[in-house]
């Protein structure tokens, strides 16, 4: 196919995609429509701009449901971001319904598979975020507002996928404080706005605590990443 052709058939099968990310928008708040059909690039985060003395906590995949994790999120009452693939609650969705109704946590979009996004085409890339996002809404009732790509790896193709799949950002971090196997990461000096990443990994209870230490002791409290970004 001629690249000026396959460009429109891209375009096109975007477009056709778009009404259906908005209607599943529209259960959330204040969210305001897009005009054009061809979506608007969605934001890059890495860190939030902001004076409030806040950082904000987000946990990746959701592979190890450790009971200790959720009752520590629960018993702070810490709002994080779950960024989890759906294959990670597919044998136990009741660990994130906990987390979801009896505390402050949100799940948000890390795709389907977890590939590089960048070495998919645009329709590869709307299957994967799009695809979680319908998977969520079916599990949780909850549409995802934030797409963490995988590896934290994105090109502009991605970015407008996010809009067509309804999120409003894309999302990689300040600070990752998972530790894997031996290796402990560094400690830094968090400032408001920081975003920390970590992991439902073996560690994930100690990682945590790690990081609601360091933010206590930089005199900042985890907020809600979701309403800090912007419609
Ligand atoms: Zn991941």
């Amino acid at each position: 196919m001629p690249r000026l052709r396959l460009r429109h058939a891209v375009r096109a099968a975007l477009a056709a995609l778009v009404p259906l990310a908005l209607l599943g928008a529209s259960t959330g708040p204040a969210h305001s429509a897009p005009e054009a059909a061809w979506p608007e690039p969605v934001p890059v985060v890495s860190h939030v701009e902001t004076t409030d003395p806040v950082v904000f906590i987000t946990i990746d995949d959701g592979w190890h449901h450790d009971p200790a994790a959720a009752k520590l999120l629960l018993d702070r009452r810490v709002p994080a971001s779950l960024f989890l693939l759906p294959g990670a609650y597919s044998y136990d969705s009741g660990y994130f319904h906990t987390l979801l109704n009896q505390g402050r946590s949100r799940v948000e979009n890390h795709t389907v598979n977890h590939p590089d996004l960048t070495a998919l085409d645009a329709a590869g890339q709307q299957a994967e975020i799009c695809g979680a996002r319908d998977r969520h809404l079916a599990r949780f009732g909850d549409g995802p507002r934030l797409l963490r790509p995988p590896y934290g790896t994105y090109d502009a193709t991605t970015r407008t996928a996010a809009r067509a799949c309804g999120a409003k950002a894309v999302v990689t971090w300040t600070h990752d404080l998972t530790t894997w196997g031996s290796w402990t990461p560094p400690t830094p000096q968090l400032k408001a706005g920081d975003i920390i990443l970590l992991h439902f990994n073996e560690t994930v209870t100690q990682d945590l605590e790690r990081a609601l230490d360091l933010a206590e002791a930089a005199g900042l409290t985890p907020a809600p990443l979701r309403e800090y970004v912007p419609e």
